[in-house]
């Protein structure tokens, strides 16, 4: 670690030349209202920054970009999103994933508008820029309200996302990833930034990790850093920083169900607020047992969640999809009410609609592909 102050300045030379030719210069956020690409300590919008930056979590970069220009669009400021409904927000969100992330978005802004005021809110100025008035906020931690100040401020202040976290650990063949190994982590980033624009050190860190330094088959024999980086010298790079071991995801069977009424219209219900995925809408159905068929998993978990009798007739589709920790398996049937009248007995909210109208609401990822092969199937 000492070592590895005397070389700072060096280390930052490299990056900053490196991130000059290759460093991705043409995100959004990054730019000015102009599409210049700011100067040294020149302001950005802390608003468009701190969206892309919740957006940024457990996100790529290329995914990001087209939800965050629709989001853009839609709430072209901190005063429009404070004001809006949260169904909106959650549309404008939907497919992103981790949906607790739009609703503190959400629940964000309207603390924000507090602090910022009405008439300011387009002005950088009257944006909080230090780390615990950020840290405040739900779902913002060190590296993301760092990572809002440095793009927005060009202010010093460090980030250890995934990606930096990689390349530090690497240079300083740092083992572990948690507790004191992760201060020194913290302590090198720091120190990197004692340089002219923290947003581009900060900056080029992050396009580092994500072009050369990869986490599978980082490019070390091309890396401008080989010279400075004791896991290239002295070990296998890709073992740093070293992974927890990782237990394999279970897989879940899940059974959903399409109820149609007489008229052609479409059951779905709405998560309960304090559920993961909260106030977005979703297909009734549930997980299988073990000593059932799955035509009698979504019979019985739609009689359990709504009250009514059910006949799984047609299946839809199969598909698998993964979350951050577990798989599940799904199945669809097209369903016949057989009898009962619908109550949200698990959820907050039922309502029976037009199949074309599903666009309108919020729906997890993974209903959205059950919305297409319906569409399909329908002839929509
Ligand atoms: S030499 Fe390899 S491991 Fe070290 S910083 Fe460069 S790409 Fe990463």
């Amino acid at each position: 670690m000492v070592d590895m102050v005397d070389l700072i300045e060096d280390i930052q030379n490299i990056l900053l030349a490196w991130f000059r030719d290759h460093g991705r210069h043409n995100i959004p956020w990054k730019l000015k209202r102009d599409g210049s690409i700011p100067k040294s300590g020149e302001s950005l919008s802390p608003y468009e920054i701190w969206i892309a930056e919740v957006m940024l979590q457990q996100t790529q970069l290329k995914v990001v970009i087209p939800y965050w220009k629709k989001w853009m669009k839609k709430f072209p400021s901190l005063s429009d999103l404070a004001v809006a409904d949260e169904q909106n927000v959650l549309l404008i969100w939907q497919g992103l994933g981790y949906y607790s992330r739009a609703k503190r978005i959400h629940e964000s802004s309207k603390l924000l508008i507090d602090f910022v005021g009405n008439k300011c809110s387009q002005d950088p100025i009257s944006w909080p820029n230090e780390l615990d008035q950020w840290m405040l906020l739900p779902g913002i931690g060190r590296s993301t309200a760092g990572s809002i100040i440095s793009s927005a401020f060009d202010l010093p202040t460090p980030i250890l996302d995934g990606n930096v976290k990689r390349v530090l650990s690497r240079l300083i063949a740092n083992e572990k990833t948690s507790g004191k190994d992760e201060k020194r982590l913290w302590g090198l980033s720091s120190l990197l930034l004692l340089t002219v624009s923290p947003r581009d050190i900060n900056q080029a860190l992050m396009d580092f990790g994500s072009q050369v330094c990869t986490p599978k088959k980082p490019r070390c024999s091309s890396c401008p850093l080989q010279n400075f980086c004791i896991a290239y010298i002295k070990y296998d790079p890709v073992n740093f920083p070293k992974k927890d071991m990782k237990q394999s995801n279970p897989v879940e069977k899940i059974g959903l169900g399409l109820v149609f009424n007489k008229s052609g219209e479409l059951l779905i219900d709405q998560r309960l607020e304090s559920s993961s995925m909260g106030g977005m809408w979703e297909f009734p159905g549930g997980k299988k047992n073990s000593n059932e068929s799955i035509e009698d998993t979504i019979e019985r978990e739609i009689k359990e969640e709504l009250g009514i009798c059910v006949k799984a007739v047609e299946k839809l589709l199969c598909f698998d999809h993964s979350y951050s920790h577990k798989k599940l398996s799904f199945t669809v049937y097209i369903c016949q009410l057989i009898s009962g009248v619908p109550k949200p007995l698990t959820s907050q909210k039922l309502l029976w609609v037009s199949p074309e109208k599903l666009c309108d609401f919020p729906f997890p990822a993974a209903n959205t592909k059950i919305i297409s092969a319906l569409n399909k199937h329908l002839g929509i």
